[in-house]
């Protein structure tokens, strides 16, 4: 049976913090990347006036739409970890149920798998 007080409060408090440090850094880099995009699209119109343009813009659109897909999938992740955290579930690996270490949920504080866990998660992905 996992401790729910595995992590104590101050340990809590210092992820939180990571959190949203990185929240606000994720949202930083998406402010950036709109900013980004207008040159894009400004690239694209170019483009337009070449022959053959139409198999280009597409591509353009697919790296697009998987950047924003990833975008949306970082702040999730994190929105999800400022939800949980002060639950016991919080730094619960959901493979093995073990508690996940501090140092590891400090660095990445969306993790929701231990490291030897998230290691076969990986590997099966791939
Ligand atoms: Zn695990």
């Amino acid at each position: 049976m996992p401790n729910p007080n595995h992590l104590t409060k101050v340990q809590r408090g210092i992820i939180s913090n990571v959190l949203q440090t990185r929240y606000a850094e994720s949202e930083r880099q998406a402010a950036l990347r709109m900013a980004g995009q207008t040159q894009v699209e400004w690239a694209g119109e170019r483009m337009h006036n070449e022959p053959h343009e139409a198999n280009q813009s597409d591509g353009d659109m697919e790296v697009e739409s998987a950047l924003s897909d990833m975008q949306s999938e970082a702040f999730k992740g994190l929105t999800a970890a400022m939800d949980r955290i002060h639950g016991a579930a919080y730094g619960i690996c959901v493979d093995c149920k073990e508690p996940i270490a501090f140092e590891r949920l400090r660095a990445q504080p969306d993790a929701l798998r231990c490291l030897a866990c998230e290691t076969i998660f990986e590997a099966r992905r791939v």
